[in-house]
């Protein structure tokens, strides 16, 4: 089923978003080359518990940490480690903080030092097909409106839009109905309402849309290439949609 929150219930729901935004911010400030994952977890989970919040992602499926990182050709749900950054690095952090009784959910991909010009590139054009997203996500428009948005965008670059792994309504949850696919078909799927909570989160491989799973979960594109994921809360309303997590 999928929930349509009362303006206050956003309003309640938007302290969560925030945490979450400043939470992301932080870890995008720690990015450099020579920290490690951990180090950068630690600070994120200390900030959310500092807040009152919760991490949300901690212990959710059985996940060991705050906030997942991924590196490189990593494309979500990279566990944080000991693993040092390295100049030319690009790093996909994903993080949520619960409070209220709802949760918030962002992501974005930083760069640590001097980056390639292709990594640049998808991490622009991850970045930008997010806002094409939420741009198409207006009341009355449909999930096939929004996820067309991104493939079209992502694919105008010759980039391939991952397929196995979507987007999803976030609230009392960290993950509710509806699927928020990345691609799809003008004017087609569920229509949007006012009141609805959406994780937009394209994740855009430079080649191929297969990915591989390792045994702890982490998903990698098959193809080896760099990988970017970009991720906002969006509230649809009357006026059009609302970014909750913006920092
Ligand atoms: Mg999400």
């Amino acid at each position: 089923m999928v929930v349509l929150r009362t303006s206050k219930e956003l309003l309640d729901m938007k302290l969560s978003c925030q945490i979450s935004a400043q939470a992301l911010k932080l870890a995008g400030e720690m990015i450099r080359p020579g920290v490690s994952t951990a180090h950068v977890n630690k600070m994120v989970h200390e900030f959310i518990v500092s807040q009152g919040a919760k991490p949300t992602f901690l212990g959710y499926g059985g996940f060991p940490a705050a906030c997942c990182i991924s590196v490189n050709d990593e494309v979500i749900h990279g566990i944080p480690s000991d693993r040092i950054i390295r100049d030319g690095d690009i790093v996909s952090v994903d993080v949520g903080a619960a409070i209220n009784g709802y949760t918030g959910d962002n992501a974005a991909t930083f760069a640590a030092g001097t980056v390639s010009e292709e990594a640049r590139k998808i991490m622009d054009v991850t970045e930008q097909c997010l806002y094409k997203a939420i741009e198409a996500a207006q009341p009355g428009n449909r999930l096939g409106d929004v996820g067309y948005a991104v493939q079209a965008y992502a694919e105008s670059f010759g980039f391939a839009v991952v397929r196995d792994y979507v987007g999803h309504g976030v609230g009392r949850q960290l993950h509710e109905e509806p699927s928020v696919p990345n691609y799809g078909t003008p004017g087609r799927g569920l229509r949007l309402m006012p009141g609805m909570t959406l994780a937009i989160e394209p994740m855009i491989n430079v080649k191929g849309s297969e990915v591989k799973v390792l045994k702890n979960g982490t998903v990698l594109t098959a193809s080896g290439s760099l990988s970017a994921h970009f991720e906002h809360t969006v509230a649809i309303t009357a006026d059009g949609p609302v970014i909750l997590t913006k920092a």
